[in-house]
């Protein structure tokens, strides 16, 4: 009952809204404050500590986690010009995400919430990802906030693509988002990613295709797609033949993908780039959709960048292509999420846990 009250009170203040929100789903330490919907600053520490082990070891995360959260949170209050007293609000990334990761970036912001009694926000990372689109950097000259090009407006439809998601969401509103389709297996990061370690590239993989993919002929090689009903996606059976092309080609020639990693890296990512593009056309046309988006950490790759504005070009839909900086792990898209539910009075209890997996 007294929790109630007391969010009430704060929810009733609607102007000079700062918000301070926190990201800690993965790998990724990051903070960022907004004011009245306008971000001041975004930090992030990425993780180095798994590059030696080929993939994120959950253990060290939370470690790393707990060593940057203070610098991070501080330089995101520095850079804005904030102090913690100022705050209206604190939000915090609940899930989906690595637990041990998760209860880092909850644990933190609770006591912040606590020890400046402010009322807690809590953001679906999945939404975040999506709701990047609406992300309004303070203008500055010299501002190393990036701009988002263009808002989409409602309808439209989200290719979400990262590490550990990929889906087709129809956002209806900020808070209304019905997945369509998503993936069966593996995410469209994890083709890459686990393709990448195949051919010996170091982790994250993605970042390195779509590098070498630029100076390589995507026609060389052939991969099966997979043939999956409806809007769904499948990609753990390209992985796997992708494995036994290297396989078997390593037979006979021990510098096969030395010799090839141009052409294997622009045909794999080629090949992933259709699968994802395919599904999205039909669901468009069958939904009548006219707007497109893309979010997540894939959504960097300059191949399914260039694909979705030929995509648009060709049926004259709108596509938004969000940032770099908004496409992997960043607390700028928390902090917007954070601040729609702020405004609708949606707080989170003190007691609420992380949860490692959910629907939008
Ligand atoms: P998650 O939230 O699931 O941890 P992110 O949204 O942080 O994932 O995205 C990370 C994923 O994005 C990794 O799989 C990485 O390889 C992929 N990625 C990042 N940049 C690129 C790129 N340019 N091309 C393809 N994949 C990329
Ligand atoms: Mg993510």
């Amino acid at each position: 009952m007294r929790i109630c009250i007391f969010f009430r009170t704060f929810a009733l203040e609607m102007e000079n809204i700062i918000i301070l929100a926190i990201e800690s789903s993965c790998d990724d330490t990051s903070a960022a404050v907004i004011r009245d919907g306008v971000l001041l600053s975004n930090v992030t520490a990425s993780q180095s500590v798994h590059e030696e082990f080929g993939g994120v070891v959950p253990e060290l995360a939370s470690r790393a986690h707990q060593l940057n959260i203070v610098p991070v949170v501080d330089a995101a209050l520095k850079r804005a010009g904030i102090q913690a007293k100022e705050l209206s609000a604190i939000a915090f990334t609940r899930g989906p995400g690595l637990l041990g990761s998760l209860l880092v970036g909850t644990s933190f912001a609770k006591g912040l919430a606590l020890a400046n009694n402010i009322p807690l926000v809590e953001v679906n990372h999945l939404q975040a990802h999506i709701l990047a689109h609406f992300i309004t950097p303070a203008q500055s000259p010299d501002s190393p906030i990036a701009s988002s090009p263009s808002t989409p407006s409602f309808p439209f439809l989200c290719l979400l693509v990262s590490g550990g998601n990929s889906q087709i969401v129809l956002v209806k509103s900020y808070r209304d988002m019905e997945i369509i389709g998503q993936t069966i297996d593996d995410a469209a990061g994890e083709a890459f990613d686990k393709c990448a370690k195949i051919m010996g590239l170091p982790y994250p993989g993605g970042p390195w295709i779509d590098r070498l993919a630029k100076e390589g002929n995507a026609e060389a090689f052939q991969f099966a797609k997979p043939n999956i009903p409806g809007y769904n996606y499948s990609f753990s059976g390209l992985k796997t033949s992708f494995l036994y092309f290297l396989r078997d080609n390593l037979k006979d020639n021990r510098n096969f993908i030395e010799e090839n990693k141009a052409d294997l890296c622009a045909s794999l990512q080629k090949t992933i780039i259709d699968i994802l593009i395919n599904k999205l056309k039909k669901a468009a046309k069958d939904l009548k959709v006219t707007e497109i988006a893309v979010a997540g950490g894939v959504s960097a790759n300059s191949g399914l960048r260039e694909a979705l504005l030929d995509l648009g070009r060709r049926h004259r839909w709108m596509v938004h292509i969000p940032p770099f900086s908004y496409t992997t792990d960043n607390a700028a898209m928390v902090c917007q999420a954070g601040y729609f539910k702020y405004l609708d009075g949606e707080f989170c209890p003190m007691d609420a846990t992380p949860y490692a997996k959910t629907k939008i």
